[in-house]
């Protein structure tokens, strides 16, 4: 008989954290940002936990953190492979944001055309050096403005040609639209992201200048339908994982689509039973990721989630620390078929190349 409550609560139920992940993971949404020097930190972290592979999504991105948020530097790829991928063979493969990453001040491009062709050169140059997909950052939709000013949409034709190349190129696109749906709604108490959009001002796009939530998602179902050859990953459970059923029905629609889970536990958590439903339903179009800075901690929240019918437990924070959450979550107790296939089987099969680094390592 258990007569000892739980540190954080009064409630006695069991807690099992995983010490590592029951079958072996790719975390397949994450950032180094180049922070080169701590990648021998990041291989601790994975060894200890069971991360086989990581996915540095933005490997040609500086990341600088500046008031009320973050602001990107495009920079080469060539550390990513000479820090990360060489010293650690078979542990880390990354994505090009190729020139999709660009001051939110300046226009995209000036002249389309020539933008997408040198876009598409230098994903090409990438994919050579050993680039594995195409990231598109929220950015696109939200922020980027051709040279009249106007708002230029993901299913802008003029982009067309970029997806064709990733259709050529036999890659995936990883494409962030939107962002949660609260950052759309008025910043006030009864907002469920308050403390976040107090903390982080650049996450509200409540601002008419901004286009509506669901706009951003109408404009990724028609680009999802335009280029029903390209595979798209969509981060974030296509960004509404709020509305399950809106995402089940997005994937029913276009075959072409699969989902990342990364940084939406919370969202999952809270609807245990809807969730573990969807993704039972689901098995074959979704992805591990965690969008949050490696560390032990952080992974086996994960694999409590994904593993576990613990309950009431918490989340953590979208930065990967555990000082503030908004809710506690309640463990999906995956079946281990549909374990495996969200921890690496998906993403091998969208990914092929990772196959043999990955059975290298991974005896499964
Ligand atoms: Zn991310």
């Amino acid at each position: 008989m258990n007569l000892h409550p739980r540190p954080d609560t009064f409630l006695f139920s069991p807690e099992h954290i995983p010490e590592r992940a029951r079958f072996p993971v790719i975390d397949a949404h994450n950032h180094l940002w180049s922070a080169w020097d701590s990648i021998d930190r990041v291989v601790e972290v994975m060894d200890q936990v069971g991360v086989v592979g990581y996915c540095d999504l933005t490997a040609n991105v500086e990341l600088q953190w500046v008031t009320g948020g973050y602001a990107f530097k495009a920079t080469s790829i060539d550390p990513f492979f000479a820090r990360a991928v060489t010293p650690h063979p078979g542990r880390f493969y990354g994505f090009t944001t190729s020139l999709f990453t660009r001051p939110i001040t300046e226009p995209l491009f000036d002249e389309a055309r020539a933008f997408v062709e040198q876009a598409i050169a230098l994903l090409e140059q990438h994919v050579r050096l050993g680039a594995q997909g195409l990231k598109i950052l929220k950015e696109l939709g939200l922020h980027y403005r051709d040279a009249y000013g106007r708002r230029i949409a993901c299913c802008d034709e003029r982009l067309a040609p970029v997806w064709q190349a990733c259709t050529r190129l036999k890659i995936p696109v990883l494409l962030h639209q939107a962002d949660p749906y609260g950052f759309f709604e008025p910043v006030t108490p009864a907002n469920e992201h308050y403390g976040s959009l107090q903390k982080y001002p650049s996450w509200s796009f409540v601002d008419p200048r901004f286009p509506r939530f669901i706009t951003l998602q109408e404009e990724m179902t028609r680009l999802l339908a335009n280029h029903p050859d390209t595979t798209f990953i969509l981060a974030h459970a296509a960004n509404f994982p709020e509305n399950l059923e809106y995402v089940g029905n997005l994937l029913d629609r276009h075959p072409n689509a699969f989902i990342d889970l990364s940084a939406r536990t919370d969202e999952l958590g809270r609807q245990p039973h809807t969730a573990r439903q969807f993704i039972i339903r689901y098995q074959d179009r979704i992805i591990f990721g965690t969008d949050m800075p490696a560390s032990v901690e952080m992974y086996r929240y994960h694999f409590r989630f994904y593993e576990t019918t613990d309950e009431y437990f918490i989340h953590p924070d979208y930065d990967g620390t555990f000082g503030r959450y908004r809710w506690r979550v309640h463990g999906l107790g995956l079946p281990d078929d549909v374990l495996k296939k969200l921890y690496h089987q998906n993403i091998l099969r969208l990914i092929p190349g990772l196959r043999k680094p990955f059975t290298g390592r991974a005896n499964t």
